[in-house]
Order: structure tokens, then C-alpha cells, then sequence
């Protein structure tokens, strides 16, 4: 695959194209699609976006990166979390 490919992949997914039609498009395989479009998500997760709101968050070099924009966002998430898995009492704890 090619970097534009992958350029091109990108830009129709964020435009809602389907695997397939994207697949049709560029003349790849739809598996390849698929795969690269899941690693690539796997990459921006790591990359730091607050699992709360989606906002990117800055990556300071050195420090653990962090999962959160703000502590706003850290406690209504684990809210959310606990509502959805019932009482945790280490998460409860965290908070
Ligand atoms: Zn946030």
C-alpha cells in the first residue's frame, strides 16, 4: 500500500465511506482496508485522545500519557463506566 492510498483511505473514511466502497475505489482488497483502517485506529488511541470527550490531548515527552483532557472529564467517565459495569469500589475509590 501506498502512502497516498493511505492518505486517500483516511479521507474517505472520515467522509463515511463504507470499507467496501473504499476498497472499490482504490483498488484494494476490502481486507486490507479493514486492517489498516483498525491499526490506525489502534495508533490514535495511543496517540492521546480524552476517552471522554474525544478531544486530543496533548502529549508532554517523559510523562505517562495521559487518558483525559481534565479531571471533569476522568470523573464523569468513570461515572459513566461505573453505572455501566455496577459499583466498583476501586474506580469509586479513584475518584
Ligand atoms: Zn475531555
Amino acid at each position: 500500500m501506498t502512502d497516498t492510498q493511505k492518505q486517500e483511505i483516511l479521507s474517505l473514511k472520515s467522509k463515511g465511506s463504507s470499507y467496501r466502497k473504499i476498497a472499490v475505489l482504490l483498488s484494494l482488497p476490502e481486507n486490507t482496508v479493514k486492517s489498516f483502517l483498525r491499526r490506525e485506529h489502534k495508533q490514535s488511541d495511543k496517540a492521546g485522545v480524552c476517552r471522554n470527550c474525544n478531544k486530543k490531548l496533548e502529549l508532554i515527552p517523559k510523562h505517562r500519557a495521559k487518558i483525559f483532557c481534565c479531571d471533569n472529564c476522568r470523573i464523569t467517565y468513570w461515572r459513566k463506566m461505573k453505572k455501566r459495569c455496577g459499583v466498583n469500589e476501586a474506580i469509586s475509590k479513584a475518584v
